[in-house]
């Protein structure tokens, strides 16, 4: 009560001292910078370009190792030098996110190759193996007389990803997490 006094006393100047005080309290929480090997704690909406939410996590759960490419490129690039409290928006065209849609990926497999399935339906997922032998996961786009269509295109493949991040928190990674490549602790990766 006594502060609300002074500020009305003092005119603006003394109010903004208060207010640059405050603001430096709350990002003050950690000024780590994010880059290679520090673990980032992020709040993040993602939308295509029609404002649909794609995926979305608010509850401090996701977490990535940065510089070990646990993100898309475009992402990593956008937070690099970020610190806790930082908010950013960002759009990420595909070359810099899952690629372009490469229609090679998009073929139609004899129906009966799906004889073991329990049921395709159009949108389900299947693990299969790409041309060069990796594991790739294909999704029924169209059901034809005796073929099925698939795509073994990222669901976000030429699509640009319109990100609203907040930086939560960022500390420095374990040298275990660094020897994996990955996040590791209760909200990160178990073994
Ligand atoms: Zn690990």
């Amino acid at each position: 009560m006594a502060l609300a006094g002074i500020s009305v006393k003092y005119s603006g100047g003394f109010r903004l001292n208060l207010l640059l005080c405050a603001t430096r309290k709350i990002t003050g929480k950690s000024s780590m910078k994010i880059e290679d090997n520090k673990v980032v704690t992020l709040h993040y909406t993602l939308k295509n370009n029609d404002g649909t939410v794609i995926d979305q996590s608010e509850d401090g759960s996701f977490l990535y190792l940065h510089g070990a490419m646990n993100i898309i490129p475009g992402l990593e690039k956008a937070l690099a030098g970020k610190a806790a409290g930082d908010e950013i928006s960002v759009k990420v065209p595909p070359e810099e996110g899952y690629g372009e849609k490469d229609e090679g990926r998009i073929q139609e497999v004899p129906k009966e190759m799906f004889d073991g399935a329990d049921q395709i339906d159009v949108g389900v997922q299947f693990h299969a193996q790409g041309p060069d032998g990796t594991a790739i996961v294909v999704t029924v786009v169209e059901i034809k007389d005796d073929v099925v269509v698939v795509d073994g295109n990222h669901a976000l493949a030429g699509v640009d990803l319109n990100f609203e991040v907040k930086v939560v928190d960022v500390r420095d990674a374990t040298e275990e997490e660094i020897g994996h490549g990955h996040v590791h602790g209760p909200d990160g990766h178990a073994h």
